[in-house]
């Protein structure tokens, strides 16, 4: 994937983020219920109520909105698609999947446990 793809994808990814952001601090304050976002079944018996639920969505949509900020600015840096723990460069796939993964399949792994 090229620089300027992985830029328009961080993009879409970061507006879109923060139309979701929007709309769930909207939907926070007018509607505490969140009445029609989706409902998953297997959430159904948890004890979360719908405003958790949505509190939880929105601390998500955020969290990943920051990642894509900083893939960002490593793209204005000329420091995108490699590894930010060991330098190598990170799998064309893992980027397809993730065009804000700032890590190494194995340094995420590792970076995950530490904050554990
Ligand atoms: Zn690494």
């Amino acid at each position: 994937m090229d620089i300027a793809t992985a830029r328009k994808r961080l993009e879409e990814v970061r507006d879109e983020l923060d139309r979701s952001v929007a709309v769930l601090n909207g939907a926070h304050q007018m509607h505490p219920l969140v009445a029609d976002y989706p409902q998953d079944p297997a959430d159904a018996g948890s004890n979360l109520s719908e405003s958790d639920r949505a509190e939880a969505i929105l601390a998500a949509a955020k969290a990943r909105r920051v990642l894509v900020l900083d893939a960002l600015a490593r793209i204005d840096e000329g420091s995108y698609g490699r590894c930010v723990a060991c330098g190598a460069e990170v799998p064309e796939g893992r980027l397809e999947a993730k065009p804000e993964a700032a890590r190494c399949l194995g340094c995420q792994v590792k970076w995950d446990r530490s904050r554990r």
